[in-house]
């Protein structure tokens, strides 16, 4: 966790600096409300990261204490023997992530935008359960808990820098790393590209157990996933698949299928719900990305907001240790409540606004009667009065603008 800490200013520097590039070249590859939803996907799986890594850790402490036969010694060669041994098991929990749908419903979030740059790298599941049950062969190897935990943050980190499409094949690295080129390929929902490149920070994985493609130059890449999410609420993109899993069970006749939804391979549904219900996929030569266009006005309001809760949240996971739970779970509140709630108004929904007003009320007012620190509960009451005040704008153009196309459908045809 402090490995990560320390490296959001860095990543932060890394999207400004892609964000310029991206003007100056006029590529266009960032769009707000992705970019926005992929931040926000980042913020809420950090968040769950404090709550629920805490039975995954205990688990592998645990086993660590049970069964490894010694303790490996921070010496450098171990530690690099331990990084690598990670990347190994990695590439299987990734692997697995996309093969099985249980395991995928976790990993979707990652692949949800259809969009590729750095923010992508940050959208990460909130609901990644069962990936620890992957890395307990190093805790019987007598891979200490810290250790482990900063191994793996610093395999996370290492993936951050892959997500641009503005670096191109880089040579001899191809061969060894993972690059931005090669996890392009992964990104890509083409079908040349599907189930391919799987690795964190070694592509040597998928070359020797046969996953590797290389990116091909006149392939146009088409990011995102085959059932299109469709949406820019972070929370409903953790739980797309699981609530088709769920339905999939609960309506199939046989009591394997039900097993098999949930443990079969990705994309498999038993015949009697996939007639009964079945599933849009766009066809990719008809491939549109889901793209509502916002008034300035409204992309300004859910800046400020998605600002907002990015401030938030870094004073929590800083903070964390030096308040109570009732402050923690208040501001968890404001940060979920802020990012679905951005996440509608960003679809098209205007009227989101009007409930978003009462949870800008709410919330101040909550924050108010927590132990948090004073500037933050003053920051929060100013800028969510200036909100309100951009919210009602906003509004007021939407009203008028019904009031236009009621008035011109009440003219007379001239014809
Ligand atoms: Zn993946
Ligand atoms: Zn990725």
């Amino acid at each position: 966790m402090t490995v990560i800490l320390y490296a959001i200013p860095f990543f932060f520097l890394l999207i400004a600096l892609e964000l310029w590039v991206d003007r100056v070249r006029g590529t266009g590859f960032y769009r707000l409300n992705d970019a926005i939803t992929s931040l926000s996907a980042g913020v809420l799986s950090r968040v769950m990261v404090v709550a629920h890594q805490l039975i995954p850790i205990t688990v592998y402490v645990l086993v660590f204490e049970q069964f490894a036969q010694f303790s490996l010694s921070a010496i450098w060669w171990l530690w690099l023997l331990a990084f690598i041994a990670y990347d190994f098991f990695y590439y299987w929990n990734h692997r697995l992530g996309h093969e099985m749908s249980i395991l995928w419903a976790a990993h979707v979030v990652h692949h949800s935008s259809e969009e590729y740059n750095l923010t992508t790298a940050l959208r990460q599941t909130s609901g990644a359960i069962f990936s620890w049950i992957f890395y307990l062969p190093m805790a019987i190897a007598g891979v200490p808990p810290e250790m482990f935990i900063t191994i793996a943050a610093l395999n996370l980190v290492y993936q951050f820098w892959v997500h641009t499409r503005h670096i191109d094949d880089l040579g001899w690295m191809e061969k060894i790393f993972v690059t931005p080129s090669n996890h392009r390929v992964h990104h890509a929902q083409n079908k040349i590209y599907i189930d391919k490149n799987y690795g964190g920070v070694f592509i040597i994985w998928d070359r020797l157990f046969n996953t590797f493609k290389h990116e091909e130059k006149d392939v146009e890449i088409i990011y995102g996933i085959r059932g299109a999410l469709n949406s820019f609420n972070p929370v409903w993109a953790n739980c797309q698949i699981y609530a088709q899993l769920i339905k999939d069970s609960y309506h199939t006749k046989r009591w394997q299928d039900k097993l098999r939804v949930w443990f079969g391979r990705t994309g498999w549904r038993p015949t009697d719900v996939s007639q009964r219900f079945p599933l849009q996929k766009t066809l990719l030569e008809h491939f549109v990305k889901f793209d509502p266009s916002q008034s300035p006005l409204t992309k300004l309001y859910c800046t400020l907001q998605h600002g907002i809760m990015l401030t938030v949240t870094l004073y929590l996971l800083l903070a964390l240790q030096s308040i109570n739970g009732t402050a923690q779970l208040a501001l968890v509140l404001a940060v979920l409540s802020s990012a679905v709630m951005t996440g509608f108004i960003l679809q098209g929904m205007p009227r989101a606004l009007k409930l978003d007003s009462i949870r800008l009320i709410s919330i101040a007012v909550l924050l108010g009667f927590m132990d948090v620190a004073t500037w933050l509960q003053i920051s929060i009451v100013a800028l969510h009065c200036v909100s309100l005040i951009i919210g009602l704008m906003v509004l007021r153009k939407v009203a008028h603008q019904i009031n236009e196309t009621d008035d011109l459908s009440d003219e007379p045809s001239s014809s």
